[in-house]
């Protein structure tokens, strides 16, 4: 894996979009005593883990990848290895929040689903 790879997961999970917000702070469950810290911090980007999660559109197919913002912990400090294809979707992906991040979110056919009442 590459630290390119690893650099932009980071940017990306600097300030996620998310449709929802789901519950609260996750400790990593592999950290035995501590679980785990919930900063960590990569070059010049800190980013909070257990709380958000990233959702990365994929370039040529109509897929989100969700993943929880405690997969950067696992990647470093667990030596977690992610999928292929979810690597190329995250060095692809545009930047978070813009238009162009948006769009593809939509194209690929994430939709905010309401509770129904
Ligand atoms: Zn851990």
């Amino acid at each position: 894996m590459s630290k390119e790879f690893f650099g932009a997961l980071m940017r990306l999970l600097s300030n996620p979009w998310q449709p929802v917000a789901l519950a609260g702070p996750q400790p990593c469950p592999y950290c035995r005593f501590t679980g785990g810290s919930a900063q960590l911090r990569f070059e010049d980007v800190e980013i909070s883990v257990g709380v958000n999660n990233l959702f990365v559109p994929a370039r040529d197919e109509a897929v989100v990848y969700i993943a929880p913002s405690l997969i950067a912990h696992y990647i470093d400090a667990h030596d977690y290895c992610p999928p292929a294809v979810f690597q190329e979707a995250v060095l692809d992906c545009p930047e978070m929040r813009s238009f162009a991040y948006l769009k593809r979110i939509k194209e690929n056919g994430l939709a905010v689903m309401r509770p129904a009442g």
